[in-house]
């Protein structure tokens, strides 16, 4: 294992919290979905074995606490055979290196997300100027700066495959980051979407807070490629997906997931596109 892995200068812990946090749901028997703060992360495998995977690593801080989460649904000194990231923002990434470091895990990301994850490049600026609340007025205190986890983290195999995940593929999603991936299951339709679309209205604190459920678009202020975000929901919904869990929100399942994600590809620019914002045009 490479040792030599470090957060960007600006990774700090954000105080920012849902009524979710600290709770998790079983989505299906073996999909359980888990609240850090404002942001899922996603325990994929059988309880009563040892093989799972995690997917995503929520917020800066957050280890002591994703550990007891996993070891409370796998049992003590349990690892996951690997950690699969949906993207590489703060809040996906925020505790991956304690994480790796503890469980000595490979990482696996789309390679397109790979120079945020080497310590390569920096996200661009979230935009607090887009049509939007309060989360997106606190956004130019999230960390941009690219962690760096050396040669932990991998590129997801080209046949579209998930490591550890049987079962799963992955989709190249793209717009709210370049290498925004979700991994869908077509024998039960499970999907993990990331925020490719979320089931909260993320830039608005009072939802963050309730999670009210609705389908919207990507966090509008750090997603900057729409027309990509459009193409990657279309996407999305013609998989017909009978269960989705998301990186902010509650899980959706069903008819409502149906009516609502049909509703958001046939509407994304009323729904889901800011009327303005900096990366609007
Ligand atoms: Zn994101
Ligand atoms: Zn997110």
């Amino acid at each position: 294992m490479d040792k030599q892995m470090n957060y960007g200068s600006d990774y700090k812990y954000i105080p920012a919290t849902s009524v979710g946090s600290g709770t998790g749901i079983q989505v299906l028997p073996d999909l359980f979905c888990y609240t850090v703060q404002i942001v899922n992360i996603h325990m994929v495998g059988d309880p009563n074995s040892n093989n799972f995977v995690l997917v995503d690593a929520g917020m800066p801080d957050s280890a002591e606490e994703i550990i007891s989460a996993v070891e409370n649904r796998f049992g003590e000194n349990s690892r996951p055979k690997a950690i699969i990231l949906t993207h590489g923002h703060f809040d996906h990434v925020g505790a991956v290196i304690e994480l790796v470091k503890r469980w000595e895990v490979s990482v696996y990301a789309h390679e397109l997300e790979l120079p945020f994850l080497t310590g390569q490049q920096s996200y661009p600026d979230p935009d607090p100027t887009v049509e939007g609340g309060m989360v997106a007025k606190m956004s130019p205190m999230f960390p941009t700066e690219p962690i760096n986890l050396g040669n932990n983290v991998k590129p997801l195999p080209a046949d579209g495959t998930v490591p550890e995940m049987t079962g799963f593929k992955w989709i190249h999603t793209p717009g709210h980051t370049p290498g925004h991936v979700s991994l869908f299951r077509g024998s039960d339709g499970a999907l993990i979407a990331g925020d490719a679309f979320v089931t909260v209205k993320q830039e608005y604190l009072y939802k963050v807070l309730t999670q009210e459920q609705e389908i919207s678009g990507p966090p509008r202020y750090l997603t900057t490629d729409w027309k990509a975000a459009k193409e990657s929901v279309l996407k999305l919904a013609a998989l017909k997906p009978t269960a989705a869990i998301t990186g902010h929100g509650l899980p959706m399942l069903g008819q409502l997931l149906t009516d609502r994600l049909e509703k958001l590809a046939n509407n994304f620019d009323d729904i889901a596109k800011p009327e303005y914002g900096k990366y609007v045009n």
